[in-house]
């Protein structure tokens, strides 16, 4: 018993040991790929009740030269613990005015685009300066882009007069309650934070029409956000009935693979043409 006591506290300690290098290699890729400009976006398309393409979700891609493309659920953790995620959010920002620029040099008008913005780039003073200073610099008005902040006890932050939220909203620019139904916010958050949007998680949504308690919940929601004057999106669509299941609630907008996967920024085009 001894003996397989070692054995497996050996075992233990090689698991920690080889997750902790795997983290800090993947640390340190980040880096590099920031560096060597290995991350671009991808443009989820948000759709209206008769299929029309009211805006566009930029979500990171990252294509490492030798593992292939990495899955944001893979390196948005890791850049979030380790403080990255505020260089990286800054480099998102740059690489949206290299898309809209390149939209627009070839006559195409591109409807708002959400951006994901992670909470630890809000917390610090100098990291909120710094982004607010990089969408001047880079001339990103507020018809341009808004940003999709998922729901959190972070939110109680707002309790500071000087919430970046508020500074955010106070220059015009849209946000998005994302995630929703997934994380701790209240009513009363809701009310309070004065946001555009709610993304309701497709926790949710996958599924809905064939599930009394999911059609209950997202119907509540929609009826809610609607009495907060509140846009609603439904995240995750996937199939035709709950496709048409939301329509029938009134849901404005629907996102989800049913309607179109996130596309590279020479495909955006073509979803613009109807
Ligand atoms: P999210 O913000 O909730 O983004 C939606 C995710 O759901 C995307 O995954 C998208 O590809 C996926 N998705 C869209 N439609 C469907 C569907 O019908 N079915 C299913 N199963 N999935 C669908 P992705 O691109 O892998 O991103 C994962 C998460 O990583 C995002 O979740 C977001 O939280 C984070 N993320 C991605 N890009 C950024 C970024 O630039 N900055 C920050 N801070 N976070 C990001
Ligand atoms: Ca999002
Ligand atoms: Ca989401
Ligand atoms: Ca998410």
């Amino acid at each position: 018993a001894k003996r397989l006591g070692v054995d497996s506290f050996q075992q233990f300690t090689t698991e920690i040991g080889e997750a902790l290098h795997s983290r800090l290699a993947l640390e340190n890729d980040i880096r590099t790929a920031l560096a060597e400009e290995q991350f671009s976006l991808h443009y989820q398309p948000q759709y209206d009740a008769q299929r029309r393409v009211q805006g566009f979700e930029a979500l990171a891609r990252w294509r490492h030269p030798t593992r292939g493309w990495v899955s944001p659920a893979e390196f948005i953790p890791v850049a979030e613990s380790s403080g990255l995620i505020v260089e990286l959010g800054l480099a998102t920002l740059a690489l949206l005015r290299r898309d809209l620029d390149g939209w627009r040099v070839r006559g195409i008008n591109c409807p708002t685009v959400a951006i994901n913005l992670s909470w630890e780039q809000c917390r610090k003073p100098q990291h909120r300066e710094r982004f607010l200073q990089q969408l001047r610099s880079l001339r990103l008005e507020p018809q341009d882009v808004e940003f999709e902040l998922t729901e959190s006890a972070d939110f109680e932050d707002i309790d500071t007069p000087d919430s970046f939220i508020f500074t955010l909203q106070g220059l015009g620019y849209g946000l998005a309650i994302d995630d929703f139904g997934t994380g701790y916010s209240s009513l009363a958050y809701l009310r309070r934070m004065r946001c555009r949007k709610l993304k309701i998680d497709r926790l949710f949504v996958h599924g809905l029409s064939a599930n009394a308690d999911s059609h209950m919940l997202v119907e509540s929601v929609v009826r809610v956000a609607h009495a907060m004057r509140m846009v609603v999106v439904a995240e995750g669509v996937e199939l035709p009935a709950d496709e048409a299941a939301l329509v029938t609630m009134g849901c404005d907008l629907m996102q989800g693979f049913g309607f179109c996967r996130p596309v590279p920024p020479e495909e955006v085009a073509q979803l613009l043409v109807t």
